[in-house]
């Protein structure tokens, strides 16, 4: 779909989130990438070309998510849709966890969604969609990971609260939870010896994901053809959702 009103892929400069800008982009819609690394960003941005944009924006920080808005929406117009890719994953057993390590897991992954949901409300159109990146860690625990599985827990709640509240404007807000997907964020796990292995045993199909085949259910969770559907969350994972999630 062909719109004017632009969609802001929030962590757009790696992984999950490029690859979602990269397929908007290339559907037809002015895309705006939007990431902490706000160099990166700008890159990503060019490598798409005109009309698609970027910014910086760091989700944890209030400020920073209102002024993303308030930017998108006085250089192109009130957008369409959002994504917030955006993530960080710290590992570590509970009796180990500093807090630091507690809180910064917790300030992007699960108050960063609040953030961008709270501004998202504000100001995507009626009618419009949000998408956000929950995990299969969401409803599946794994050791050493309480961190960012209590935060993706809390991604998919977010999510179909901000469902019920914004139903009325015809805002449909979606979780999609990915399983193993090849991106820098889990560069840390393939380093634990038998891990990767380990992981694609659990998963029917036998492999990790690519980031596209999660930017291919952001791109019709965005679209008409998801018209009847909110407060949902969707497993692309390779069936892993049906085993028991590995030990770290
Ligand atoms: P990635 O590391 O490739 O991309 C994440 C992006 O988020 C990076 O560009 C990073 O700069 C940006 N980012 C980090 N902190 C930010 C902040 N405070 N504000 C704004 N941007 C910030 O990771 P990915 O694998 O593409 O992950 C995308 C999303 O999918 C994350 O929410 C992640 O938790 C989730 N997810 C990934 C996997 C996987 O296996 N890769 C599995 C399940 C869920």
């Amino acid at each position: 779909m062909t719109s004017p009103a632009p969609v802001i892929v929030i962590g757009g400069a790696s992984g999950i989130g490029f690859a979602t800008a990269q397929r908007l982009h290339e559907a037809g819609d002015t895309v705006v990438v939007a990431d902490i690394d706000g160099a990166a960003a700008a890159e990503r941005a060019a490598e798409l070309g005109g009309p698609a944009a970027s910014a910086r924006v760091d989700v944890a920080d209030e400020q920073s998510v209102s002024d993303l808005f308030d930017r998108v929406v006085a250089d192109h117009a009130r957008p369409r849709g959002v994504v917030n890719s955006a993530g960080v994953s710290t590992a570590g057993a509970i009796a180990d966890m500093s807090l630091d390590d507690w809180n910064a897991t917790l300030s992007v992954c699960q108050t960063g969604a609040f953030l961008v949901l709270k501004y998202a409300a504000r100001h995507v159109v009626d009618g419009g969609a949000i998408v956000t990146l929950a995990s299969l860690n969401g409803r599946q625990p794994g050791t050493g990971m309480a961190a960012y599985c209590t935060a993706k827990a809390g991604v998919l709640m977010l999510t179909e609260v901000a469902a019920m509240e914004l139903g009325d404007r015809g805002i449909r807000v979606n979780a999609i939870s990915p399983g193993l997907v090849d991106t820098p964020l889990v560069e840390g796990i393939y380093l634990v010896p038998g891990m990767r292995e380990e992981f694609l045993e659990n998963t029917p199909l036998g492999r990790s994901g690519r980031p596209g085949e999660i930017a291919a259910m952001a791109q019709f969770l965005l679209s008409d053809d998801a018209s009847w559907i909110t407060g949902a969350a969707f497993d692309v994972n390779g069936g892993a959702h049906t085993r028991r999630y590995p030990d770290l």
